[in-house]
Parts: C-alpha cells; sequence; structure tokens
C-alpha cells in the first residue's frame, strides 16, 4: 500500500535523493526550497558550498546509478 504525501524540506543533493527514495513508497512527495532552482548547474544562494570543488565516490556514483539509471547519458 502506498502512503499518500511526503514532504521534504530542502531541495538540494540530499532532499533531491531523499525524495526519489520517498516516491517508491508515497502517492506524492513534494519538496520545498526556499532557494529558486537553476536549470542547469551554477552557484546559487541556497547552497554556498557550491562554489568549492566537490568530489563523487564512486560508492555514491553507484547508489545514483541505481536511482537514476539514466543518468550515466546526461
Ligand atoms: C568547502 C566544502 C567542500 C565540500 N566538498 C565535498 C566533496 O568533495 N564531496 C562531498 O560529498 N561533499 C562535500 N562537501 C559537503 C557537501 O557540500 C554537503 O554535504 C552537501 O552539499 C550537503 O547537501 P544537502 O543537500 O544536505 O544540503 P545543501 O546542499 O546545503 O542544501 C540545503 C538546501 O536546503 C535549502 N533550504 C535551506 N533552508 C531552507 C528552508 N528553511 N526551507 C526550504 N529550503 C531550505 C537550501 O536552499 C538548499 O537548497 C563540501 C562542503 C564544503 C563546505
Amino acid at each position: 500500500m502506498r502512503l499518500k504525501n511526503a514532504v521534504v524540506i530542502g531541495g538540494s543533493i540530499a532532499g533531491m535523493l531523499s525524495a526519489r527514495v520517498l516516491a517508491d513508497r508515497f502517492e506524492s512527495v513534494t519538496i520545498v526550497e526556499t532557494d529558486k532552482l537553476p536549470l542547469k548547474p551554477e552557484i546559487r544562494k541556497g547552497a554556498p558550498q557550491s562554489v568549492q570543488p566537490h568530489i563523487l565516490l564512486t560508492g555514491g556514483y553507484q547508489i545514483l546509478e541505481k536511482l537514476f539509471p539514466e543518468i550515466s547519458s546526461q
């Protein structure tokens, strides 16, 4: 049985991934994000650490591939 609605506060990496996992269990998932999300990757006010270089480790990438199989072709 699917539950009704889940709410995730914050639409950055943790919020987006949480929403993806919750979508398997809930009929709808609402992400509440205070910042305006850009259409392409860019530095934004809500994630000031995005000015710093980030590294994605292999384990994290493998999880992303499981959740978003199309990510390799992006
Ligand atoms: C210098 C530096 C280097 C780093 N390097 C790495 C690295 O190499 N590899 C790595 O894995 N991690 C790295 N990190 C850590 C990484 O940046 C954070 O762990 C990650 O960004 C946290 O993601 P998050 O989604 O939890 O939070 P954030 O990315 O901080 O997102 C929080 C979101 O919540 C939103 N928000 C805030 N308040 C509200 C509100 N009241 N209502 C609604 N929305 C709200 C914000 O706008 C934002 O979109 C680094 C961090 C720093 C500072």
